[in-house]
C-alpha cells in the first residue's frame, strides 16, 4: 500500500502533488531546492542553479480561466493574462489556503532517487537529500517527480561552425533577465519559440536592431482573438475536438493552417512553419508582427556560420557587426538525482512515459513525472489531472493495466482535450456531457460548446470539487471583468 509519498520541487506541479496525496489520505513530504514555493514563476534578478530562471516581463500565454488550479479560481479582478509576480501571488494564495508550506522542506535538494533492494515486491525507493551541508535518507512508498523542465540549455554548439571564433559574446535564453545592457547593440536571437519571440521584441525597444533567425518557422499567434477575448477560450472547447475528430485530415488541416494564417499571412512574414500541417505549440506574441512590420526585427533563416564579427544564414545573406547573440534554443530534460536516469530517460536520450507520466519500465508503477507534456493547455490543469491519476495507479485502480504492459509510451505532444479526457475517463472525472444534456442542460451546452476550463474535471470523480458548476456558469463573467 502506498502512503508516503516523496514529491521532488515546489513548483505548481509540486504543489498540486501534495494537495491531491493529502485529498486522498496520503502523506506526502515535498523536497523545494531553493527556500520558497513557486519555480519557474519565482522570478529572481540572478540565475539559481538548478531551477528555472525567467526574465523580468514574462506574462502567461494561458488566460486565467483555462490556467486556475481546477478547484481555485482566479480573483475576478485578476487580467486575462498576468505578469508573472501575479501568478506567484496566486500560487502563494493556493498554498496558504489548502494549507501546503508545512508539508514542505525548503532548502533540500533531492541528490540521489534509488530503488530499494526489495522494490520488486514493496516498489519503494530510497530517497537522499541534503539540506545545510547535511545528508540524510528516507524510505518512500512513490516518488512524484514535479523538478521542472526548463533548467538545463539546450545550447547545440556544435550546430553553429565558427562560434568559437566569434567576438561578440553569447548567452542562453536562461540568463537573459532584462534589456537594458543590450542598448545600442545589434543583437541576433535564434530559435523562434516563445522566449526567442519575447525576448526578440523586447530587444527591439533598444537594440539598434535585432535579428531572428529561425530554422523551421512557428506559427505566431496574439493573446486576443475572434472579438477580442482570449485566444485559449476561444481554441480550446469540446465542439472543436469533436469536429477535429470527425472531419477528413485533408479538411481538418485545410482548417488549421486557414485558422492560423487568419490573422497574418505567415509567408509573407517569413514566419511559415516547415511542417504546417503538425500541431506544433504556436507561439504566443502580440508584438512581433508589428515589430517586423516596422522593421526593427527582421526575420533570418538558420545560421549557416559565425565569423569574427558577422554572421552567415543559409540563404546566403551576411550580417556584419553583430555584437550578442541569444541562443532561444530551449532546454534539454535531466533528472540528475535519478541513480539509474534510463528509468525514465531511453537510450537516445529521449523521455517516453507511459500516459507522459509513467517510466515503462518499472516492476511496480511507483514513480512519476509531472508536468512534462506539451499541449496547447496550460501546465497547471493538466498537472492537478496526472496527479489524481497518478494517485489512483498508486493505489492499485483496478482499470489500470498492469506494469509489464506499460511498454507502449505515449509522446509528450498531445492534444489537451483528448490527453485529459484520457487520464478523466480512467478515474471517473470526465463530465458525461450526454448525461448532464438531459440533467443539467445550460451546463452541458457550456462543457461542450464553451472553453475546456479547469473546473470542467472536478465536477465528479475523485477531488469533484462543489463550486464547480458555478464556476463554469460564471467564467465568462470573470474573464469580461
Ligand atoms: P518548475 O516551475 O520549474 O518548478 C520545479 C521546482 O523543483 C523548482 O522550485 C525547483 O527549485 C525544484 N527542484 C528542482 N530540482 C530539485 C531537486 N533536485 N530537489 C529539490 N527541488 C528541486 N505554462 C503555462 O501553463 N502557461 C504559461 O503561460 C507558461 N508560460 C511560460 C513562460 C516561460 C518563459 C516558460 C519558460 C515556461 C512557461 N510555461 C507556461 C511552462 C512552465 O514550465 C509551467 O507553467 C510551470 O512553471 C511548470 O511548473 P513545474 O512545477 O512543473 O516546474
Amino acid at each position: 500500500m502506498v502512503r508516503r509519498v516523496a514529491v521532488v520541487g515546489a513548483g505548481v506541479s509540486g504543489l498540486t502533488a501534495t494537495k491531491c496525496c493529502l485529498e486522498e489520505g496520503l502523506e506526502p513530504t515535498c523536497f523545494e531546492r531553493s527556500e520558497d514555493i513557486g519555480g519557474l514563476w519565482r522570478y529572481t534578478e540572478h540565475v539559481e542553479e538548478g531551477r528555472a530562471s525567467i526574465y523580468r516581463t514574462v506574462f502567461t500565454n494561458s488566460c486565467k480561466e483555462m490556467m486556475c488550479y481546477p478547484d481555485f479560481p482566479f480573483p475576478e479582478d485578476h487580467p486575462n493574462y498576468m505578469h508573472n509576480a501575479r501568478l506567484q501571488q496566486y500560487i502563494r494564495d493556493y498554498a496558504q489556503h489548502f494549507d501546503l508550506l508545512r508539508h514542505i522542506r525548503f532548502k533540500t535538494v533531492v541528490t540521489n532517487i534509488r530503488k530499494r533492494p526489495d522494490f520488486r515486491a514493496t516498489g519503494q525507493w530510497e530517497v537522499v537529500t541534503q539540506r545545510d551541508g547535511k545528508e540524510e535518507t528516507a524510505v518512500f512508498d512513490a516518488v512524484m517527480i514535479c523538478s521542472g523542465h526548463h533548467i538545463y540549455p539546450n545550447l547545440p554548439l556544435d550546430h553553429f561552425p565558427g562560434i568559437e571564433k566569434f567576438k561578440g559574446c553569447y548567452l542562453h535564453s536562461r540568463e537573459y533577465k532584462e534589456p537594458e545592457k543590450f542598448r545600442g547593440k545589434k543583437v541576433l536571437v535564434v530559435g523562434l519559440g516563445n522566449s526567442g519571440c519575447d525576448i526578440a521584441v523586447e530587444l527591439s525597444t533598444v537594440a539598434s536592431q535585432v535579428y531572428l533567425s529561425s530554422r523551421s518557422g512557428s506559427w505566431v499567434l496574439s493573446r486576443i482573438c475572434d472579438h477580442g477575448y482570449p485566444w485559449d477560450m476561444v481554441i480550446i472547447t469540446r465542439f472543436r475536438t469533436w469536429l477535429d475528430s470527425i472531419l477528413p485530415k485533408a479538411v481538418n488541416d485545410w482548417l488549421y493552417v486557414r485558422g492560423m494564417n487568419q490573422l497574418v499571412k505567415h509567408e509573407n512574414f517569413g514566419l511559415m512553419p516547415v511542417n504546417r500541417t503538425s500541431r506544433k505549440e504556436p507561439v504566443l506574441n502580440d508584438d512581433l508582427l508589428s515589430r517586423i512590420t516596422c522593421g526593427v526585427v527582421l526575420i533570418k533563416p538558420d545560421v549557416k556560420e559565425f565569423r569574427e564579427t558577422s554572421v552567415v544564414f543559409q540563404d546566403g545573406t551576411v550580417q556584419d557587426d553583430v555584437d550578442v547573440v541569444v541562443f532561444a534554443t530551449g532546454y534539454t530534460y535531466s533528472y540528475p538525482f535519478m541513480e539509474d536516469e534510463s528509468i525514465i530517460k531511453s537510450r537516445n536520450n529521449e523521455v517516453t512515459l507511459y500516459k507522459s507520466i509513467l517510466p515503462p519500465h518499472l516492476e511496480k508503477p511507483t514513480m512519476a513525472v509531472i508536468g512534462l507534456v506539451q499541449s496547447y493547455g496550460s501546465v497547471i490543469p493538466t498537472a492537478d489531472l496526472q496527479c489524481r491519476w497518478t494517485i489512483k495507479v498508486f493505489q492499485g485502480g483496478p482499470s489500470f493495466p498492469l506494469p509489464q504492459r506499460y511498454g507502449s509510451s505515449t509522446t509528450l505532444q498531445t492534444d489537451y482535450i483528448t490527453y485529459m479526457d484520457e487520464l478523466a475517463s480512467a478515474i471517473g472525472a470526465k463530465p458525461n456531457v450526454l448525461k448532464l444534456l438531459v440533467t443539467d442542460p445550460r451546463l452541458a451546452l457550456e462543457v461542450f460548446f464553451g472553453p475546456c476550463t479547469p473546473y470542467q474535471f472536478r465536477l465528479t470523480g475523485p477531488g469533484r470539487w462543489s463550486g464547480a458548476r458555478r464556476a463554469i456558469l460564471t467564467q465568462w463573467d470573470r474573464m469580461l471583468r
